[in-house]
């Protein structure tokens, strides 16, 4: 099949095109179209399958449809789209692919991570913030400062699971999943993307998603 027939936006398309992403890699061709249907994923999809394009297309498109440009400056940042992963170079590799597609659109794309100081990337999801792309350690910073609520939350993403709960974030991950502001999961998308299927990832799915969908490419 192809990017055409998944009734995303114009804007993404083009983007697509510009991209030279000329036909849909096998995760693509799976995942987008279930969840443009509206159901939870788990996926078994190493790097290199394209499973970041995967993921992050039905969610642009989901925004550009709905609110691309109802965000205002705000004390508290609430996105739509959450995307959690481990480590800071893959939250900014994530970060430039939702640019890359939504380029020329009013979506506003934000990326947080450790390491550096609080202020600027503060700041940054205060000038508004449609997806949110982050480390789980400063997403649950900015959540505990109370900068960060999920009241607005359609989509969250756990990007590499298998890693960020061997790297001992599954503590921080049940602190997102368990906030006050966080919406059940029949009322959210809750996508889960991991090389490796131990207990304590299907332990995750099992306590935080929705009748998935389970896709092996
Ligand atoms: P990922 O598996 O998400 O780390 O993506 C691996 C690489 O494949 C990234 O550099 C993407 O830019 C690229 N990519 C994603 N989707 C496609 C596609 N449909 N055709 C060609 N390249 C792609």
């Amino acid at each position: 099949n192809s990017f055409e027939e998944m009734t995303i936006q114009n804007i993404l398309l083009e983007n697509i095109q510009k991209a030279k992403y000329n036909k849909p890699t096998p995760i693509q061709s799976a995942a987008v179209p279930i969840l443009i249907s509206g159901r939870d994923i788990m996926g078994c999809a190493q790097t290199g399958s394209g499973k970041t394009v995967a993921y992050l297309l039905p969610i642009l498109n989901y925004i550009c449809k709905e609110n691309c440009s109802s965000h205002s400056m705000e004390e508290t940042s609430k996105p739509t789209g959450l995307v959690l992963c481990p480590t800071r170079e893959l939250a900014l590799q994530i970060y430039f692919e939702a640019r890359k597609l939504s380029f020329g659109s009013t979506l506003l794309n934000k990326v947080v991570y450790g390491g550096t100081a609080v202020f600027h990337q503060l700041k940054q999801i205060q000038d508004g913030c449609h997806l949110l792309v982050g480390t789980i350690g400063r997403v649950v910073d900015f959540m505990n400062r109370g900068n960060l609520l999920f009241d607005d939350l359609k989509f969250i993403v756990l990007d590499e699971a298998d890693k960020m709960l061997s790297m001992g974030f599954l503590t921080d991950l049940k602190k997102i999943f368990h906030h006050s502001s966080m919406p059940p999961p029949d009322q959210r998308q809750t996508l889960m993307f991991s090389a490796t299927f131990p207990s304590e990832v299907q332990s995750l799915a099992t306590n935080f998603m929705n009748n998935y969908v389970f896709v092996v490419v």
